[in-house]
């Protein structure tokens, strides 16, 4: 027998016993950014490797370590599979001048590339939805923003999620507060690992979101962005947390929340959950002010979110979220000469009836057939033997006690009564 060919480590199959809660989660999501007028965009799944570096950022994980890149041998340009969805979004907002007539709420889903070492909740493909609004300045938007995730949840039905805030503050303060954040590193340059080392120079905030436990000492002694924070920064991040208190959506702010992509500013946020070990965060986003102008565009304030769907799924499944199973109204039974081609027609009419109806193949007795329906999920089995292809009828019976248990004979326009009303 031929060696079988394996997936790659970190990129998992959706199969059909998932496959449902994973509709459910997409119908739920369309459903929800639609009741907060957010359009749809879409985005190849490759770009120019030069985008991701000028805006996540060279010195990051994602750029220095995680992406898939490699050289298109047919004309020598790099491409990346996209680590993520926003500089996509941005890349493609200015390219077909979507701000031109005024700010723009999109939405856009699905699967992301990076080259981690995979566990549980880290995968190297995973999924994403993406939410983002471009041209809009906030802090009304900031909070639009939070308050739609808790509405999700309720939807989602997900419980235990958490809320972390913090303020990055503009460009010039964030230059203002890295010179400080050097010297500290600097004077403890002997307890620092190899990569806070290397980043101390090129990315010092970055240094402070190490899980590194030797540097926590360091990092808790590090100075505070807050305390370098320029007014309208935190004019902003104070009328965020207003708007959140009146909501109704509890927070706290936390100092050492940096992200791990360079082009946030202003305000940053956490969805995060206790329930899933070490890979707690679910969701995140912020300001990126600086984003659109840093890539060609001409320069407008934005932010957005993106949330895990594997870590959000994982969370439905903790919190015990049922989610109903796609099951075929009816399984069509068929045997005998005369009845093959009657239970094709007769499966059609359950369907042009708005059913949904699975046809028999491959012959087998009327019992292993009968298991066959059973095994299917489908809550009426219709029964076709020569009898009925003659009279031009069908026989129903339930499989899931539904109200009629059983009708022999009956037209199937009257099948398609029962089923329906069972
Ligand atoms: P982490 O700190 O967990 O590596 P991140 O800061 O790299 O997360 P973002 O780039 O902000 O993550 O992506 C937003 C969300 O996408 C994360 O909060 C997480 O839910 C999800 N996510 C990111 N990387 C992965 C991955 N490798 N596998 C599964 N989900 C992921
Ligand atoms: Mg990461």
């Amino acid at each position: 027998m031929a060696k079988t060919v394996q997936g790659i480590r970190g990129m998992n199959d959706v199969l059909p016993s998932e496959a449902h809660r994973w509709a459910y989660f997409e119908r739920t999501v369309q459903d929800w950014v639609r009741s907060y007028g957010y359009q749809a965009i879409r985005m190849p799944i490759l770009e120019r490797t030069e985008l991701f570096v000028r805006s996540i950022g060279e010195v990051t994980d994602i750029v220095e370590k995680e992406m898939y890149t490699f050289t298109d041998e047919l004309n020598g340009e790099q491409l990346t599979l996209r680590p993520e969805g926003t500089a996509s979004c941005v890349r493609a907002a200015i390219e077909h001048n979507l701000l031109y007539p005024g700010p723009q709420r999109l939405w856009y889903w699905g699967p992301m590339f990076r080259h981690e070492r995979p566990q549980k909740g880290r995968y190297r493909q995973f999924h994403q939805v993406g939410i983002e609004a471009l041209g809009f300045a906030g802090p009304d938007i900031d909070a639009e923003h939070i308050v739609m995730c808790a509405r999700l949840w309720r939807r989602l039905g997900l419980q235990d999620l958490r809320l972390e805030l913090n303020s990055l503050g503009s460009a010039e303060a964030r230059a203002r507060h890295r010179t400080k954040l050097v010297a500290h590193l600097e004077k403890h340059v002997a307890v620092l690992d190899d990569d806070a080392r290397r980043r101390m120079h090129t990315n010092p905030l970055r240094v402070l979101d190490s899980k590194n436990p030797a540097l926590q000492d360091m990092i808790a002694a590090a100075p505070r962005l807050a305390d370098d924070l320029d007014e309208a920064s935190a004019e902003a991040f104070s009328a965020l947390q207003a708007s959140l208190r009146a909501a109704g959506i509890a927070f706290s702010v936390n100092p050492r929340l940096v992200r791990g992509l360079d082009y946030y500013n202003g305000t940053v946020f956490e969805w995060i959950t206790d329930r899933l070990g070490a890979q707690g965060t679910v969701c995140a986003g912020g300001r990126y002010d600086g984003l659109i102008g840093q890539i060609g565009g001409k320069p407008a304030p934005a932010c957005g979110f993106a949330m895990g769907v594997e870590r959000l799924l994982a969370l439905m499944a903790e919190c015990g979220v049922a989610v109903p199973e796609d099951q075929p109204d009816a399984y069509v039974l068929r045997q005998g000469e005369a009845a093959l081609p009657w239970a094709e027609l007769v499966a059609e009419t359950l369907r042009d009836a708005g059913l949904s109806a699975v046809l028999h193949c491959g012959g087998g007795s009327f019992k292993s057939q009968m298991r066959k329906a059973d095994a299917s999920g489908a809550r009426y089995a219709v029964i076709i033997g020569d009898d009925e292809a003659l009279s031009r009828m069908v026989s129903v019976k339930a499989l899931r006690g539904g109200t009629q248990q059983a009708q022999a004979r009956v037209s199937p326009q009257a099948a398609c009564e029962i089923i329906k009303s069972g």
